[in-house]
């Protein structure tokens, strides 16, 4: 099985923007969108604005080796063919991304243990959603990025509501469609 061929898409660069844009999907009365920089700093002192900042930039998404090595081997390893023991050595620790999605795999063919040795955490540009994996897994890790973010947005939000007089509505219930703000403070590394 050959991997997808690289393709060039242009996202939106600054990191503002990116919230900006997750943050018009979040349906919740309570959530106000970060409106500057500072916001994103004050609760993210390590937090990096983008390159460029404002507008565009072309990001060539590629599928990872061990991705397309396992949907091979998922592939080739069909119940009664041959040992359904997968198998794969990778010098190096998977990124965040492929260590999520690996572990997405291993539930989505239960009878296929895949067992990821160890994630180094970073969260790589240009990381491709197999556009050939199951499709449970594809929807479950849209998901987890999904989540990603909205942590940030909730956090960042949470720590602006800390540093203002003013006392959060918590009484207010939240729509449909909105998450909850998750604990985890600093999950995310921009
Ligand atoms: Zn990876």
């Amino acid at each position: 099985m050959l991997p997808p061929a690289a393709a060039g898409v242009e996202v939106s660069s600054g990191s503002l923007e990116v919230l900006s844009l997750r943050c018009s999907k979040i349906v919740s009365d309570d959530l106000k969108e970060p409106e500057n920089w500072d916001l994103v700093k004050k609760a993210y002192k390590d937090a990096r604005p983008g390159d460029p900042v404002v507008g565009k930039k072309t990001i060539t998404f590629t599928q990872h080796c061990e991705i397309t090595l396992a949907l091979d081997m998922l592939e080739r390893t069909r119940p009664g063919l041959t040992n359904t023991k997968i198998e794969i050595g990778v010098s190096k620790a998977c990124c965040e991304w492929c260590c999520q999605y690996l572990n997405l795999l291993a539930s989505a063919y239960p009878q296929h243990p895949i067992l990821v040795r160890a994630s180094h955490g970073k969260q790589r540009d240009g990381w491709m959603i197999p556009p050939s994996g199951p499709m449970s897994a594809t929807q479950q890790m849209i998901r987890v990025i999904e989540d990603k973010v909205d942590n940030v947005i909730w956090t960042i939000d949470r720590n602006r509501r800390s540093h203002s007089n003013k006392l959060p509505s918590f009484q207010k219930k939240v729509k449909v469609g909105a998450r909850a703000p998750a604990m985890e403070q600093h999950m995310v590394d921009f």
